[in-house]
């Protein structure tokens, strides 16, 4: 832990010097030994534009003078800013609610926010939350891919899609499956998404990424089909590529290659920024709806995606992202935001799936919620695809087991 935490620079900014000097202390009590301080805003803009050393987390107190704790979230979000973000302050719980909510809506990274006077332990559990992501994953910390390598990997087939069961709740059924690209290397072993998207969104070879996952699960598709096996395979597609019109033909065109019915497909649309133009996407949205390829809005629920789109889109699925799931359980807000989204989705005809179910309890939680499809570890995890028809065959018994285990 320490060793980790010396390596991380932190800026703590607040109009107060007492809680300045106190929360430095406290962050050096807790084995940080880069603390650097900055009583305005302004101050801290100019540390951080400045590159004398990269602030890997920040504190920052809403209520300041000149520009307060808002603005700079804001001015953070212009720079770029990757590092991770506490918020403090004297304000109520729901207007800190509201501020972490705007800032991951800016793409800013937020562990949380705690309340003044700071309580060391309120502080030190919200900060071991990154060690503890690192811990809890079977992965080692992410460390990105090189643009050259990822590249030759798109262009040699490496990447393969793995699929994910989904399902329904009321028959148990699996009714589809999610494809989740996989790079397996020789030398490293599996590479997880996490290392290779954002190379691939930043470096624009997402589209290549994405229609070599298509294409590898059209002929998955075409080679499950011959089994008899009927499954909807949903490919994730980040709203990117929604800005190239000829997007739905290309996909169009890649099913057909393989003979494949387009409403055997659905796409997992997720937001990776607030999006201006909105009449780009929504005609290819529209045009891929027209072809029956059905759209999903994934990761709903972690700011990206929000209750508007469901209005303007043509979504035909809701997919409830595990964060929301997890909140349910222990906030009030969460839980009400849970229950009028589910409401809200079922008036528009929407099927709502929730993803990263982990556990039974987790599933009836869903279930009374009014949820209608489940995909997570407790079902099973992303499996190779020639997998597949076999574990389906099983899934009947499993499953018997998995609930008798609850009675
Ligand atoms: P996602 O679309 O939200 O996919 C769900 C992620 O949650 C997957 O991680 C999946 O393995 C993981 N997961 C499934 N069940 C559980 C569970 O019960 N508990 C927990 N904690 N996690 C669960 P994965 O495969 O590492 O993918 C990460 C992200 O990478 C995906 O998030 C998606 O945004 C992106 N991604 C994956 N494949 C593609 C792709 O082909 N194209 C694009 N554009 N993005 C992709
Ligand atoms: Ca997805
Ligand atoms: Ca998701």
């Amino acid at each position: 832990m320490r060793s980790m935490l010396s390596d991380t620079s932190v800026l703590v900014v607040d109009d107060e010097p007492f809680v300045l000097e106190t929360t430095a202390f406290i962050l050096q009590r807790l084995g940080f030994e880069a603390v650097y301080t900055a009583e305005r805003a302004q101050q801290a803009i100019e540390y951080i534009d400045s590159d004398h050393a990269s602030i890997s987390l920040l504190l920052c107190d809403l209520n300041m003078p000149d520009v307060d704790g808002v603005e700079l979230l804001r001015l953070l979000a212009e720079r770029g800013f990757e590092g991770d973000i506490v918020l403090f302050s004297g304000e109520d719980k729901r207007t800190l609610k509201m501020a972490e909510s705007l800032a991951k809506a800016r793409n800013l990274s937020v562990l949380g926010a705690v309340s003044k006077p700071l309580q060391v332990d309120e502080l030190s559990q919200l900060l071991t939350k990154r060690g503890q992501i690192l811990r809890k994953s079977s992965r080692p910390a992410t460390q990105m891919v090189a643009k050259e390598r990822l590249v030759r990997a798109i262009e040699d087939e490496e990447l393969e899609p793995w699929f994910q069961p989904k399902v329904e709740i009321a028959s148990k059924r699996v009714v589809g499956v999610e494809a989740l690209v996989r790079w397996p290397n020789s030398e490293e072993g599996m590479i997880f998404p996490d290392a290779f998207i954002p190379v691939a969104e930043e470096h624009n070879l997402i589209d290549a990424l994405t229609f070599l996952v298509l294409k590898k699960s059209a002929a998955m598709q075409a080679e499950w089909q011959k089994l008899g096996l009927n499954l909807k395979i949903a490919v994730n597609v980040s709203m990117d590529s929604l800005y190239e019109l000829s997007f739905p033909e290309r996909v169009a065109s890649y099913l057909s290659d393989h003979n494949v019915d387009p409403s055997s497909f659905q796409l997992e649309v997720t937001e990776s920024r607030l999006m201006e133009d909105l009449v780009t996407p929504l005609d290819n949205l529209l045009r891929l709806r027209l072809k029956k390829i059905s759209l999903s809005i994934d990761d709903f629920g972690t700011g990206h995606s929000n209750l508007s789109q469901l209005r303007d889109l043509p979504f035909d699925e809701l997919k409830l992202d595990r964060s929301f799931v997890q909140g349910a359980a222990t906030d009030e807000r969460t839980r009400a935001l849970l229950e009028s989204s589910v409401e809200i989705a079922k008036k528009l005809d929407m099927e709502i799936i929730v993803e990263g179910v982990e556990t039974l309890e987790e599933w009836q939680r869903v279930e009374i919620l009014g949820c209608e499809v489940v995909q997570g570890y407790f079902v099973s995890r992303p499996l190779p695809g020639s997998d597949i028809p076999a574990w389906v065959e099983q899934w009947p018994e499993q499953c018997k087991s998995l609930f008798s285990r609850a009675a």
